[in-house]
């Protein structure tokens, strides 16, 4: 007797610089991904303590809560494992409104996440992808999305780390371009009944559509990205910090407009050749190819 093997599972992880980061740029792929049956594990490399928040929310407390909103978060898209690795955040140490800085939660304690050596954080990552026999690793464009300096670290210390792990995937979460100058100038339109929030240099930000090989449908999975994204309430309440930008400007965007923000996610896989169509499967690589017919 022969038995058919079942379609393959994969382990997923998804590596984040701070608690909502994976909401925003990855939790549509996880949600279903986790629903086909493959195992999910989301990393953050800080507790977000730096981040923005109420005045009572600062520090330790504020990393305590943000890491009990991500375990709520990594229930909602269904994964396996979450892990925070507990380096200083370092903050969002450029001015942006006139509310105030957000930076390191104590500016004379430990060199905060995005200053520190890559090497032995790459290292530190490599051993939990061996561990957990990682085949995709999720981090972010060279870029570091809109340049916050910790996002940076997450793609130079993901790319070493897959490197020495062997992880077979690498997959640079990121967003198109074009797609957030249409919803900027969605919110322009808007200007005269929502407040218009602070935003980053979007020239060079994220990653420009022809250098993209991924774009996610994740519109079956809406509902759960939202509730990921409700999760983080420390962060979509005042909008000073990287993530929480952005969270507001999605926040804002008209319902219909916000599902079809929300309803793809984009990639660029390391090493792929781009300027094909773009694959709507991140497993697409670890597929055994078809037996292709002779013509
Ligand atoms: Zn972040």
């Amino acid at each position: 007797m022969t038995s058919q093997p079942g379609p393959a599972r994969y382990t997923l992880v998804s590596f984040h610089a701070h608690p909502d980061d994976e909401a925003l740029l990855t939790a549509g792929t996880l949600a279903r991904a986790a629903a086909e049956g493959h195992r999910v594990v989301v990393v953050v490399a800080t507790a977000g303590e730096a981040g923005a928040a109420r005045a009572d929310w600062t520090g330790d407390h504020l990393g305590d809560r943000r890491i009990r909103e991500l375990e709520a978060s990594a229930a909602a898209i269904g994964a396996a494992r979450v892990e925070v690795l507990g380096y200083p955040d370092t903050g969002w140490p450029v001015p942006t409104s006139g509310e105030g800085i957000s930076g390191p939660a104590d500016p004379g304690g430990p060199v905060p996440f995005s200053q520190l050596d890559a090497e032995p954080l790459a290292a530190d990552l490599a051993a939990l992808l061996v561990e957990e026999g990682a085949d995709v690793l999720t981090t972010y464009d060279e870029n570091g999305g809109y340049g916050h300096p910790d996002h940076v670290q997450v793609h130079r210390v993901g790319a070493m780390a897959a490197e020495i792990a062997g992880t077979p995937v690498v997959l640079e979460a990121t967003i198109d371009r074009a797609l957030i100058w249409r919803a900027v100038n969605v919110l322009r339109a808007l200007a005269w009944v929502l407040p218009m929030p602070v935003l980053p240099d979007l020239s060079t930000a994220y990653t420009a559509r022809g250098d993209l090989t991924h774009r996610v449908d994740v519109r079956d999975y809406v509902s759960d990205k939202s509730e990921s994204l409700r999760a983080h309430a420390s962060q979509s309440t005042r909008a000073r910090d990287d993530g929480a930008r952005t969270l507001a400007l999605i926040l804002r965007l008209p319902r219909p407009v916000r599902r079809r923000v929300i309803g793809r996610e984009w990639f660029r896989e390391r090493g792929r050749q781009v300027g094909g169509d773009l694959l709507d499967d991140v497993f697409a690589s670890l597929r055994p190819r078809p037996e292709c017919g002779h013509a």
